[in-house]
């Protein structure tokens, strides 16, 4: 076995029992670099990296060095700058080589239902959009303005062909066109296996068909269109001005639908909009029923907040996530685009996201953007410097108040953030144990010393508590 498959092989062990985003993170460019007697030598490409394997994964990396060879001992771990090039050689690829195995696996189960479009003869080759299987109906959050396409949608899938079509959904960019079409060909193949479902984008379509018609394959590309039971086209704003595609496409879409097969389109405007559109087609898609998707209203975009938290498996505080969702005005994508920074960044710092770390995320991603309920200049300005100031931020970041922190209630709700705060006026500030417990409500420096020592042993274990004091050093500005 050579070092790169020995390598391969512990990845593929390791990565099931990891989640992908770590293991995307942690494990892209590493490799074997050499076997000393009985140590293997992993090369990583920062010392950020080296420091995460060695802390978090090095006994399930060992374990799987040992399954895969005997006579491997132990493990070390060696920064090599050149693995953190992009290009370069040597490292393992992981996004590329799982990748390729993960969408081999979802290509598996949907084989039978996905038409391939078979270009240029036996050298030609296979294309076909896969749908994603992690766009559902169900994880389709619902409100008052994404009622009815969702409804529609519904429909659609527990019958189609049936009085909704074609469907026509429009709206902006970023509003859930993709994520609900998608899941409209996934419920079908839920409910109807044995349906040929087509999912593609006009984009797409445009260049298959221009290849075909390079190739003389026109009758084939056609005959393939032909046989699905549903057909799902994405962005179809897309073929103005195409107009030799567009005739193709009409003629696809009248067969489908004169033969009763489901239709479904997706647009970033309506009908009567698409300009430099036949007139026929524009008519016809206005035949069925036509639906608006909408920014959703702040309530929604909480809950969809809460559902891909839920989705990326991780507990964000309600506060920030009302933050959040009070600060994005444009699209969902970008309401999840925020999010996934937030956990990413915070992941990296081992913290949690917090209103100030989401402020600057926000205002990273547009310079214009008023912040609502957070004023970033001011508390960039920010800088802590006493007691009273840790204090104040240990309260909020607790929901607490700083009397319930100095007085003497003993409950773990208040103990713990009580503890907390005075370690960190003593680790960040260097106050001495007297003076702190003065601060405290005249306390004894010894309760102090205790409180101090008690958080620092807790430090050691408990990830959470991690996570919250890293999260407070940053509010601290630290
Ligand atoms: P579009 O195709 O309209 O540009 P997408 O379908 O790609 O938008 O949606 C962007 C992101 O927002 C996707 O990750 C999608 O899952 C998510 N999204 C949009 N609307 C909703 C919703 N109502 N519930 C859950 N996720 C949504
Ligand atoms: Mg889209």
């Amino acid at each position: 076995m050579t070092q790169k498959e020995l390598w391969v092989s512990v990845l593929r062990r390791i990565k099931p029992t990891i989640k992908k985003a770590y293991f995307l993170t942690w494990f892209q460019n590493t490799v074997v670099l050499r076997k000393d007697e009985g140590v293997a030598v992993i090369g990583v490409p920062t010392t950020f990296a080296r420091n995460w394997l060695n802390d978090k994964y090095n006994v399930k990396i060992l374990q799987a060095l040992q399954e895969a060879d005997a006579g491997i001992q132990s493990v070390s771990y060696e920064v090599h700058s050149r693995l953190s090039e992009l290009n370069n050689a040597e490292g393992m690829d992981v996004k590329a080589l799982f990748a390729t195995e993960d969408t081999k696996k979802v290509r598996k189960v949907r084989k039978v239902n996905e038409v391939k479009v078979k270009v240029g003869g036996s050298s030609g080759h296979v294309s076909s959009q896969m749908l994603n299987s992690r766009y559902s109906l169900d994880n389709f959050v619902v409100g008052l303005d994404n009622r009815l396409p969702h409804a529609a949608s519904v429909a659609v899938s527990n019958m189609p062909g049936g009085i909704y079509n074609p469907l026509y959904i429009y709206g902006d960019s970023g509003l859930g066109k993709t994520h609900i079409l998608q899941a409209i060909g996934n419920g079908i193949l839920e409910n109807f296996p044995d349906m040929v479902v087509k999912y593609v984008t006009a984009e797409r379509f445009v260049t298959e068909i221009v290849e075909a018609i390079g190739k003389r394959h026109t009758h084939k590309f056609k005959e393939q269109y032909r046989k699905v039971d549903v057909f799902l086209m994405d962005d179809v704003q897309f073929f103005s001005r195409k107009h030799s595609s567009q005739q193709e496409f009409f003629h696809t879409f009248n067969e489908l639908y004169e033969g009763n097969k489901q239709v479904v389109i997706t647009s970033d405007r309506p009908p009567s909009e698409l300009d430099d559109l036949d007139e026929r087609l524009k008519s016809r898609f206005g035949m069925g029923m036509v639906v608006e998707l909408l920014f959703p209203d702040y309530e929604t975009r909480l809950a969809i907040l809460n559902q891909k938290c839920g989705e990326f498996e991780v507990l964000i505080d309600p506060d920030v996530l009302g933050f959040i969702a009070n600060n994005v005005h444009h699209s969902v994508r970008e309401l999840e685009g925020v999010l996934r920074q937030a956990v990413a960044e915070t992941e990296l710092n081992d913290s949690v996201p917090t209103i100030r770390s989401v402020a600057e995320i926000i205002k990273r991603l547009d310079k214009a953007q008023k912040i609502i309920g957070y004023d970033i200049e001011a508390k960039r300005e920010l800088i802590v410097k006493t007691a009273d100031d840790v204090m104040q931020l240990v309260a909020e970041y607790y929901n607490l108040t700083v009397d319930d922190l100095v007085g003497k209630d003993r409950h773990k709700e208040i103990m713990v953030p009580r503890q907390i705060c005075m370690y960190l006026i003593k680790n960040e500030l260097g106050q001495s144990y007297e003076k702190i417990g003065g601060d405290f409500g005249g306390r004894n420096h010894t309760t102090v010393m205790h409180a101090c020592n008690k958080t620092a042993s807790k430090l050691k274990k408990n990830v959470r508590m991690v996570r919250d004091v890293n999260a407070i050093k940053r509010e601290m500005g630290l």
